[in-house]
């Protein structure tokens, strides 16, 4: 029960009751509501600025979170190693290997081509780790994508360097007659006087005079394409087919060791010396054919001679005698 107050009228000269008026109690009304969230606000900017409280699982788990964090950078950072080193082997590939076996270097883009297109990391996108996480993913596509393409340029450089070694192996690069069984170097491709006529002719080949019987020599591998003597002048003659366009003669055999078709090695004995056909004296006469075309034959022997026989031959080859044909 509210006290009832009163006060004096001077008019009336009684005392009347203090009506308390409307207008101040909706007044003390809404300033106690105003007080009551004002005291919540204030609760709850105390409540939001206190060290939260977490239970001992909560800690764990966030300590794990921070754990796995760490092992993610420390990934990210072997993955940066591993792309570093991956970049020197694609350089090496690129400007070593494929330039030696005359392949196209393969383009950096190609290399690293990127992922465009549609998002392929949207699932790991709307978590507070999400970059981390993405940016690991697409490393390591990156590292797949570049290992794979230098793999497959591996396996095409073996390729290449295969089919090298057997073109080398094809190559005439001998002598087809032993320099220790030379008796000389009768005559080597140029202008020579011809045995016979006297005139002077071009000699499409090299003359190495040697003892009748002496072995001759495949002077690349291949297969034996002639070992006869229908053409004209050579006498016992013949041809290996060395593939990628090389052919080599051997003429005025005194002797076969091989038949067509064969099979032969760089080395292998195929005949020996005689003076069947257009010939002087007992010599092996050699061409090299490249393509169909007769070539000198002295720019193949550098698998066989050192680099003073190979001055030497050239001297003799080059003296302009007469040929034994
Ligand atoms: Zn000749």
């Amino acid at each position: 029960m509210s006290k009832v107050k009163y006060y004096y009228d001077s008019e009336t000269l009684s005392y009347k009751k203090i009506e308390k008026k409307k207008g101040r109690k909706i007044k003390i009304f809404a300033l106690s509501i105003l007080g009551m969230f004002l005291s919540g606000f204030i609760l709850l900017i105390i409540y939001l600025n206190l060290p939260s409280v977490q239970t001992p699982k909560e800690l764990s788990l966030q300590r794990e979170l921070h754990n796995m964090q760490l092992q993610f950078e420390l990934l990210n950072r072997k993955m940066e190693q591993a792309q570093a080193v991956l970049s020197e082997i694609e350089e090496r590939d690129n400007n070593l290997y494929r330039i030696y076996f005359e392949a196209n270097p393969i383009p950096e883009e190609q290399r690293k081509a990127g992922f465009g297109g549609i998002n392929r990391y949207k699932d790991l996108e709307g978590f507070d780790n999400s970059k981390l996480i993405t940016n690991s993913s697409r490393n390591l596509d990156i590292l797949t994508k570049q290992i794979v393409i230098q793999s497959r340029s591996l396996d095409e450089i073996v390729k290449l360097a295969e089919e090298k070694e057997k073109l080398l192996e094809a190559i005439p690069a001998i002598q087809p007659v032993k320099n220790k069984d030379l008796t000389r170097m009768a005559s080597g491709y140029g202008y020579r006087t011809d045995p016979f006529t006297k005139a002077r002719k071009f000699h499409y080949g090299m003359d190495f005079t040697a003892p009748r019987g002496t072995p001759i020599y495949a002077t690349g591998n291949g297969r034996i394409a002639r070992a006869d003597n229908t053409a004209s002048g050579y006498g016992n003659h013949i041809v290996i087919d060395h593939g990628y366009g090389y052919e080599s003669l051997y003429a005025h055999l005194y002797k076969y060791n091989v038949k067509v078709g064969q099979k032969v090695q760089r080395g292998d004995i195929i005949g020996f010396v005689g003076s069947t056909g257009r010939s002087q004296a007992p010599h092996c006469h050699y061409e090299v054919f490249k393509d169909g075309e007769r070539i000198n034959p002295i720019n193949f022997y550098y698998g066989s001679l050192t680099a003073e026989e190979f001055a030497d031959i050239l001297r003799k080859s080059q003296e302009e005698n007469q040929s034994l044909d």
